[in-house]
C-alpha cells in the first residue's frame, strides 16, 4: 500500500467453481482493516459457486467491491442488487471463453466488470493475448464512470497494451510478489500506466 496500491484484491477460490482452495471471510476480515488505515480499497473477487450464500459475510467481513462470475450466477441481477443493498460496490466478472455480450445488460447493474485474462483457478499464469480483443469491447459497452479491472498474467511487458485496450484498474499477484522488491515493482508498473 505504502507503494501506491489502491486496492487489494482477494481472490477467494472454493474448489468447486475453480480447481484450488485459498481463502475465506476470516482472511478478509484479517486483511481489511489494514488496507483501510493505508486509505485503500478491499476488492474481493468471488470464484466460487454459489456467491449469493457468502455476499453476506464477505461485505461483513471488510469487502468493499465484490465481483461476481456471469458463469456462476443464474440470477445475475438479484446477485448485483444484494451486494450493492448490503454497502459494497458490485462487479460482474467474466472467464477468458465468455463473450463480452453477456454484458450487455449486467454492466447497468454493476460498477465495474472484471475481465479473467486467464483461466481463474492458481495464480502464475500466462496472459492470455486473444482476450485484449475483449477488453476493448468491455470498454466501448460500459457507461462512463465504469471501471474495467483486469486480473490474470499482467505485468511490466504487457501492462501497457492492456491499458490501450480500455482498461483501468490492473491486478498484480506474480509479478509484484515474485519480484526481488514488490514495492519498486508496483512503482515501475504504475509509472508504466500514469
Ligand atoms: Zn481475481
Amino acid at each position: 500500500m505504502s507503494a501506491g496500491a489502491r486496492f487489494v484484491h482477494l481472490d477467494v477460490m472454493d474448489g468447486h467453481f475453480v480447481p484450488n482452495i485459498t481463502i475465506g471471510p476470516a482472511v478478509v476480515g484479517a486483511l481489511a482493516p489494514q488496507v483501510h488505515e493505508a486509505g485503500g480499497v478491499v476488492d474481493v473477487h468471488l470464484m466460487i459457486e454459489d456467491p449469493d450464500a457468502h455476499l453476506e459475510q464477505f461485505v461483513e467481513a471488510g469487502a468493499d467491491a465484490l465481483s461476481v462470475h456471469v458463469e456462476a450466477c443464474p440470477h445475475l441481477h438479484r446477485t448485483l442488487g444484494e451486494i450493492r443493498a448490503l454497502g459494497a460496490s458490485p462487479g460482474v466478472a467474466i472467464n477468458p471463453g465468455t463473450a463480452a455480450s453477456v454484458l450487455t445488460e449486467a454492466v447497468k447493474f454493476a460498477d465495474y466488470v472484471l475481465v479473467m485474462t486467464v483461466n481463474p483457478g492458481f495464480g502464475g499464469q500466462l496472459f492470455i493475448p486473444e482476450v485484449l480483443d475483449k477488453i476493448t469491447q468491455a470498454r466501448e459497452m460500459l457507461p462512463e464512470g465504469k471501471a474495467l479491472e483486469v486480473d490474470g498474467g499482467i505485468g511490466s511487458g504487457n501492462i501497457q497494451e492492456i491499458l490501450g485496450a480500455g482498461a483501468n484498474w490492473f491486478v498484480a499477484g506474480s509479478a509484484v510478489f515474485g519480484a526481488d522488491d514488490p514495492g519498486s515493482e508496483l512503482q515501475h508498473l504504475r509509472e508504466l500506466v500514469a
